[in-house]
């Protein structure tokens, strides 16, 4: 199989052999993918592609990009900046470079936490993405929680109860990290990874404890600058009680897969 990707020393060394093998020998190839670069669509099966890391303080974001447009990299970003950070790398051209109708490529930020309710703490994620998710195909405003809603997730105004439990859809802990959280396929199909890391996330022992302990996971959603990168669980919980009393939350409960 030619080894179309190119993964670059430094970001080997940030994500690891064993996950750049994977990307390398195609377990984990991106396939098709929108250039982090140029923002036009590029295939790593089918032309020469660049891996890119963006590196927060806390998060990385794993990219694709024609390796004709820029050379494999990490681009070390503070954690605020990892939105924009897909943008600078294109030369500072800001939103004009992205072509008129094409929509910004979005990624799921996914941070993990404690959150207590009704005095108990529940193993949490709180997902929020780095731009508006229009619906696909569309560029209209921002519909990340109308599509969410849609798929079940229900709207929080407190935290005072859990939310419900959503059928279908669960978190998947492998070894102690966050590898995904998956989504009922179509047609009744497997499950489909609704939002996948591509380096595993590390959570805390006591997140993973009372995850294990509970084997459910809840799962929280807000658009783009509702919660932001929060230091602290407490700050985290101040922020979700802000987006849920502006009407800017959704959850679900999700089983447990894996350990
Ligand atoms: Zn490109």
């Amino acid at each position: 199989m030619p080894r179309m990707l190119d993964v670059s020393e430094d970001v080997r060394a940030e994500i690891g052999d064993e996950e750049a093998e994977r990307l390398l020998t195609g377990d984990n190839s991106p396939g098709s993918y929108d250039c982090t670069s140029c923002r036009t669509p590029g295939d790593s099966e089918q032309e020469r592609t660049s891996t890119v890391l963006f590196v927060g303080e806390e998060t990385a974001v794993l990219a694709f990009a024609h390796a004709s447009c820029i050379p494999s990299q990490v681009v070390q970003v503070a954690e605020d900046q990892l939105q924009g950070a897909v943008r600078s790398i294109t030369g500072g051209e800001g939103d004009a470079a992205t072509p008129s109708g094409r929509p910004e490529q979005a990624v799921l930020g996914v941070t993990s936490g404690l959150v207590l309710i009704d005095g108990a703490l529940h193993p949490a994620l709180v997902v929020e993405p780095t731009a508006p998710i229009a619906r696909p195909g569309t560029t209209g405003p921002d519909q990340f929680l109308e599509l969410l809603v849609e798929q079940g997730f229900q709207s929080v105004h407190d935290l005072s109860a859990a939310p419900e439990a959503l059928p279908g859809w669960s978190v998947l802990l492998a070894m102690g990290k966050l590898h995904a959280v998956l989504q009922p396929g179509a047609n009744g199909g497997g499950q489909v990874a609704w939002w996948q890391a591509h380096q595993p996330l590390q959570v805390t022992e006591g997140w993973r404890a009372e995850a294990s302990k509970s084997s459910r996971v809840l799962v929280f959603a807000a658009p783009v600058g509702s919660i932001g990168q929060q230091p602290r669980e407490d700050l985290l919980r101040d922020a979700l009680d802000k987006a849920a009393a502006n009407g800017r939350l959704v959850a679900a409960a999700m089983p447990l897969a894996g350990t």
